[in-house]
């Protein structure tokens, strides 16, 4: 099945979700290219095993609509019949208006897919993790919208060697008259070994002091839930979950956290999770490998005081 890999260039690299989908589509042997889309300087974003086109926008407009004419324009002439993207917010823009101009439905929140005898199957996510679905999609484009930490990611080795082309405004482009870059410091959710993430059993925000000592001794990035993102006690970047982050380290530490299935999506996969909860009955013990049944502000001390 012909693929077309739709992914994105952020701070010039290409980012980690698109990197994955490259790994998946290696590992089935599909014929692939790949388009990326973004407003940086890139260097080292193409390879000598794949195609990569890089559509460059102006960084000053959005201008997504005639990004999509032009990725539209190499389906057709490609013929690709599987589009795979990333599920960041501009490559789920472009697929709306991919879907559209081929009137075709996408799949979104994909978390895997096969293919035998030429036959697609997806699975996905819907109900904020609650509920997975098995569908075959029949149609001539079939388009796919992946959830991030999905796949296992190669080691791709990236050079020079992509085809650069600029994106034309129009008329639907937008303005954007002011960039606010978030100053990133310390481990980094999305690629840590370990993280920590705190809940509303932190009891209040002060005690996350708690946290950061624990996350400074393991060399961990901290995550929230939506509870406490929500009390202004982390920046939303922190949450981890189905409005938030997907996290896959190899330890995930979760604090006073109660386990809503909107938090279980975005860290369920991680391959060790410890919780610490003072309700033994509390959702996140069922999947956890390690349930310490306790309060975290008795807990999380002794456990820094022994590390
Ligand atoms: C559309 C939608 C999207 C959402 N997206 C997200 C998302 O992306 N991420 C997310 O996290 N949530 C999300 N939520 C919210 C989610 O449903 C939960 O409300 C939230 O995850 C609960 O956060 P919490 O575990 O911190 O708080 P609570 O559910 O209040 O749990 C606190 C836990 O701490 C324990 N506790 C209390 N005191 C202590 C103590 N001293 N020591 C030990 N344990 C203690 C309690 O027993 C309890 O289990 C979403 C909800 C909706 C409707």
């Amino acid at each position: 099945m012909k693929t077309l890999i739709i992914g994105e260039v952020t701070n010039n690299e290409l980012n980690s979700g698109t990197l994955e989908i490259i790994s998946k589509v290696r590992e089935l042997n599909l014929e692939y290219e790949v388009v990326t889309v973004g407003s940086s300087d890139v260097s080292k974003i193409g390879s000598d095993e794949f195609t990569n086109t890089y559509f460059k926008m102006n960084p000053n407009k959005l201008n997504l609509s005639s990004c999509a004419n032009e990725i539209n324009k190499l389906i057709v002439e490609s013929n690709y019949e599987l589009i795979l993207s990333n599920s960041t917010y501009i490559c789920r823009d472009l697929i709306a208006f991919l879907s559209v101009d081929f009137k075709t439905s996408p799949v979104s929140n994909v978390t895997n897919f096969k293919i035998s005898d030429n036959n697609l199957t997806v699975m996905n996510n819907i109900n904020g993790g609650e509920s997975e679905y098995k569908t075959t999609v029949n149609s001539d484009y079939k388009f796919l919208l992946i959830r991030p930490k999905s796949f296992e990611l190669e080691d791709i080795v990236l050079n020079e060697n992509f085809q650069s082309n600029n994106i034309n405004d129009d008329e639907t482009s937008l303005d954007v008259f002011d960039v606010i870059i978030e100053e990133k410091t310390g481990p980094q959710l999305e690629d840590s070994k370990i993280v920590i993430s705190a809940g509303r059993g932190m009891v209040e925000s002060s005690n996350l002091s708690l946290i950061e000592e624990l996350a400074n001794k393991l060399n961990a990035a901290i995550g929230g839930t939506r509870a406490i993102v929500d009390a202004g006690w982390m920046p939303y970047s922190q949450q981890v979950g189905q409005t938030g982050k997907t996290v896959k380290p190899d330890v995930y530490i979760a604090c006073g956290i109660s386990g809503a299935t909107q938090h279980q999506v975005g860290m369920k996969d991680s391959k060790y999770i410890i919780a610490i909860n003072k309700d033994e009955e509390a959702p996140i013990f069922q999947i956890s490998d390690l349930g310490i049944v306790g309060d975290t502000l008795t807990v999380i001390p002794k456990l820094i005081d022994n590390l």
